[in-house]
């Protein structure tokens, strides 16, 4: 045992030597001086401040390129860095505005050793992607970025905000803060779990990002799920393209390249569709409850793996032909085949007030505009499933919320129904809207009665609309398909439209509109193309 044990050890010591010995190969090849500024309040034996000199010392005998000067809290260099707490430490000043407020230990010191190189470096080794993002950012950003000694997640956050202030020094300035050493500070942002991350004191990231997702929450100022690089080529040539990135198109992207196809999707607004703007999902197979919004992410992740998306990308024109030629607001796509899975767009309720005070009282989605009605009087219209789960996501946020119905009897599932009483949630029955008023903001209901046949008028601060969906069948109209006496693309049960060559699936279609059902069809109509492709009956035959 006794000589195992000192193999190990010995071992061990060898690593360690020779993980130093490259340390010192890297910190000797470092091109630029690395200058700290400590300061610290001398009038207190602080074992933070401590702390910090230990480790500087121990990375300073590494290189001469790493200096330090210590500096009282009083001295006219701490007024001119506006440093106000013991210890910070700043890193290289003048050339960037990196700074440490509490000792970088335990964890931390993986973020101080990458500093130190990346400083020293005078680069930020951001892939190129990230940096194309930092480089888009205009205006300042503040980052604060929380972290602890014990948190291993931490020092993945921090080093992408180092890299994006040694990116953009002349924008992005960066204080990494210990919640140990400043546990006020961490109070004042509410930053319980590390790491936390603001820009210009607005939460961009909770938790560990990857650093193409911090890039982009940092440049949007609002926390990203997911980052999809961009493409900058003006023709793409495919096997399939897939207009739309719900979950039908993205499941046909899935299958289409899984079977050996070129595909691509565009979507022109939110990838998700519809799914991502619902509260939450109890109906997909697989998750009990799941966000929509979570879900989107989940599938576009998957999605990702196989088929490029390109996102805010609306199709002007397509050009029936071999190749079929489709302009989108980017670029042009030369395509064998085209799936339409553009699905549905809410339905307006078309009374009175409705166009005029939408964005101000009028919404279409709960998830996103809920929150501004905490507290507040608010009608939610309609009788389906998803007037009810909005209505359910309302009263749970602290919205008081009436669902108004035209009938005597919901459409929504039991399950949803039972919940709408449990929570004792009112509804007006047999009650339709007649118009909506309000000046600058939706003030009140003009309401009609359909069982008494009496009106009546209903103060109300918000209505919120969901009364079913309508097809986006705008691009399919353009290119002459034949739509069904409900408005709904025509196919022939294998997914094939009226012309050659172009394709649809899930909610433009009709039928059950469920994101299981569209996921589903979205699979087969990939199928479809892929044998159409390899025996091109289909293709010639109109
Ligand atoms: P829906 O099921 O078509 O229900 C629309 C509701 O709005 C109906 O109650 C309808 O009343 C009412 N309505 C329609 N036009 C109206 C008007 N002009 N004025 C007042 N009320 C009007 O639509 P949805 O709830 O949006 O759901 C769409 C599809 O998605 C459905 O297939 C649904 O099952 C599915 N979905 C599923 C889930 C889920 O399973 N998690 C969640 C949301 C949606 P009537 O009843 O009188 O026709």
């Amino acid at each position: 045992m006794q000589t195992v044990k000192g193999t190990e050890e010995q071992a061990r010591d060898m690593a360690g030597e020779a993980y130093l010995q490259q340390l010192r190969r890297t910190f000797e090849q470092l091109p630029n001086d690395v200058p700290l500024l400590l300061f610290v309040d001398k009038g207190s034996d602080d074992v933070f401040a401590q702390a910090t000199r230990q480790v500087i010392r121990a990375f300073r005998e590494l290189s001469p390129r790493i200096t330090l000067k210590e500096y009282n809290l009083n001295h006219e260099l701490a007024r001119r860095y506006q440093v106000g707490s013991s210890p910070t430490l700043l890193v290289a000043p003048g050339k960037y505005d990196i700074r440490w407020l509490g000792a970088p230990m335990g964890e931390e010191a993986r973020t101080f050793l990458e500093i130190l190189i990346l400083v020293g470096l005078g680069k930020s080794n951001l892939s190129e992607a990230s940096a194309k993002v930092i480089r888009r950012i205009d205006a300042a950003r503040r980052v604060k970025v929380f972290v602890s000694p014990t948190c291993p997640y931490c020092p993945q956050q921090a080093v992408n905000a180092v890299k994006a202030a040694i990116e953009l020094p002349e924008r992005v300035s960066l204080e990494i803060i210990d919640i140990q050493c400043e546990p006020e500070l961490a109070n004042q942002y509410s930053a319980q779990s590390v790491p936390q991350t603001f820009a210009n004191d607005i939460l961009i990231g909770q938790g560990a990002q990857s650093e193409e997702v911090f890039a982009l929450s940092l440049q949007k100022l609002e926390p990203q799920t997911l980052f999809i690089p961009e493409s900058d080529a003006e023709q793409v040539e495919t096997d399939l393209l897939i207009v739309g990135g719900g979950p039908a198109g993205l499941a046909a992207g899935i299958y289409a390249v899984r079977s050996g196809l070129k595909a691509a999707i565009v979507e022109r607004q939110a990838l998700g569709g519809q799914v991502a703007t619902t509260p939450i999902v109890e109906n997909y197979p697989g998750f009990t409850s799941v966000g929509g919004k979570t879900l989107v992410d989940i599938l576009v992740s998957h999605a990702l793996q196989y088929v490029p998306i390109f996102p805010g990308e609306g199709v002007l024109d397509v050009q029936h032909g071999s190749p079929i030629v489709v302009q989108t607001s980017r670029r042009k796509f030369f395509t064998k085949t085209v799936l339409l899975a553009t699905g549905a767009s809410h339905r307006p309720l078309n009374v009175p007030g409705e166009s005029r005070l939408a964005g101000r009282g009028v919404s279409y989605c709960s998830t996103c505009d809920g929150p501004l009605f905490k507290g507040k009087q608010v009608v939610m219209v309609g009788g389906g499933n998803s007037a009810v789960t909005e209505a359910l996501h309302l009263f749970h946020m602290g919205v008081k919320v009436t669902l108004i119905h035209r009938r005597d009897t919901l459409r929504a599932q039991e399950v949803l129904v039972r919940q709408l009483g449990d929570n004792q949630i009112p509804v007006l029955w047999n009650t339709e809207i007649r118009e909506i008023r309000g000046e600058e903001r939706v003030r009140e209901i003009a309401l009609f009665n359909n069982a008494t046949r009496q009106s009546s008028v209903l103060p109300t601060e918000g209505v919120f609309i969901a009364i079913g969906y309508e097809p986006a069948v705008e691009l399919a109209r353009q290119m002459g398909i034949d739509l069904t006496a409900d408005g709904y693309i025509k196919q022939d049960g294998r997914h094939r439209t009226s012309r050659p060559g172009i394709y649809s699936a899930g909610d433009v279609e009709g039928g059950y509109k469920q994101i299981v059902t569209a996921s589903g069809q979205g699979a087969e109509a990939a199928m479809t193309i892929f044998e159409d492709l390899i025996n091109p009956y289909w293709l010639r035959k109109n």
